[in-house]
């Protein structure tokens, strides 16, 4: 692809044909606000993003208008801070001022840019919504009068895990984002991924989990791996007093690209059931039936040990097999391989994967 140079405040910049503004100023490490955008995917609805290109009577949509040679940007001039306060005071006409309360307080993009462009409240007076809280299903709550229709929930829902459980429905001031008929989402064909409850900029999509369960800036954030399937995804655990709040994963993990099932977003509860095991247990009792009692590892894997030779050495290795899981590593799969082909002495070995 072509490459065309031009300059953004001043500063000369490269960047391949059919880039957008926003993402090349990105490159060049400028940051143009944004509340609409996601990585890769625009729709130019918030007007946030605009900026003055030189030549161009109205002010540009960054997210969608395309880099070209000599063209002559600029970012943060009066009118264009000018017009993203005006975008901010419309939005907050019909945006309960609740931040003080509002689970989103500290990771809010349009409390964000409210603070950065010195916007307290609204001029502009006139009908606000007043929708219920939408609690209709299991994992998340749909606030609607935080709802700033920008929506990214439908591009993450339509063009990220391209399930289209959800758009916008109704028109004018009756615009909301639903299923299909206004339905329930658990009367429609959402898998309850969460991805839409992560693309969302304000308190309008929240995790039930995360509910009075402590400010953003207090939680602390721990990486490590999905242990539920073979694909491993990444996730950022949102963590408070040893306790998982939420768990969202990197848009730049390696493995995901930034996506989860619901199983990694949503069903992590067992990590503090009080009836998980924590330490090996063997039956005791003639024949093994009676009750478990606790061991330590040593003691268990002895046993364990002792079982298989018997069994080897009474009824030979092929008496013996193995079915491995798709929850372990590619290296825990293979070391398991390897121990009953070197260990067991027998090919009797497989996955549940392949079933
Ligand atoms: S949870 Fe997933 S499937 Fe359901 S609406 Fe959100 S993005 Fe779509
Ligand atoms: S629910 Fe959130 S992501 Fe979806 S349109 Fe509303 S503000 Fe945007
Ligand atoms: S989040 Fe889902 S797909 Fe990813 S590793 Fe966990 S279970 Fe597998």
């Amino acid at each position: 692809m072509a490459t065309v140079s031009f300059t953004i405040d001043g500063k000369n910049v490269m960047a391949e044909e059919g880039t957008s503004l926003l993402e090349a100023a990105k490159s060049a490490g400028i940051e143009i606000p944004h509340l609409c955008y996601m990585e890769g995917l625009a729709t130019g609805a918030c007007r946030l993003c605009v900026v003055e290109v030189e030549g161009q009577k109205n002010l540009a949509a960054s997210c969608v208008f395309p880099v070209a040679n000599k063209l002559v940007v600029k970012t943060a001039t009066e009118r264009v801070i000018r017009a993203r306060k005006n975008v901010i005071e419309l939005l907050l006409s019909d945006h309960p001022l609740d931040c003080m309360t509002c689970e989103k307080s500290g990771a809010c993009g349009l409390e964000k840019y409210a603070y950065e462009l010195g916007v307290t409240g609204s001029r502009f007076a006139g009908e606000r919504h007043h929708y219920p809280l939408d609690d209709t299903n299991p994992f998340f709550f749909r606030d609607y009068n935080k709802c700033i229709l920008c929506g990214r929930c439908v591009l993450a829902c339509n063009d990220v895990q391209f399930v289209e459980a959800i758009n916008f429905a109704h028109r004018g001031f009756g615009c909301k984002i639903a299923a299909p008929y206004d339905r329930s989402l658990k009367d429609s064909t959402c898998i309850f991924c969460g991805q839409c409850v992560a693309s969302c900029p304000t308190g309008a999509l929240v995790e039930k989990s995360r509910c009075a369960a402590g400010r953003e800036w207090d939680l602390q954030k721990v990486t490590t791996t999905c242990s539920y399937c073979g694909v491993g995804c990444t996730l950022e655990l949102s963590v408070k007093d040893g306790r998982i709040v939420k768990v969202t994963t990197p848009a730049d993990a390696v493995v995901n690209k930034g996506r989860l099932c619901v199983k990694g977003r949503f069903g992590w509860d067992y990590v503090h059931s009080p009836e998980r095991l924590t330490a090996p247990l063997i039956r005791v009792g003639e024949k093994g039936e009676g009750k478990f009692r606790e061991a330590t590892w040593d003691e268990a894997l002895d046993l364990v040990a002792r079982k298989f030779s018997e069994i080897k050495s009474e009824s030979g290795s092929d008496s013996l097999a193995c079915l491995s899981s798709a929850k372990c590593t590619n290296e825990e799969n293979y070391l398991v391989q390897k121990f009953v082909r070197a260990v067991l002495g027998t090919n009797n070995v497989d996955h549940c994967a392949r079933l």
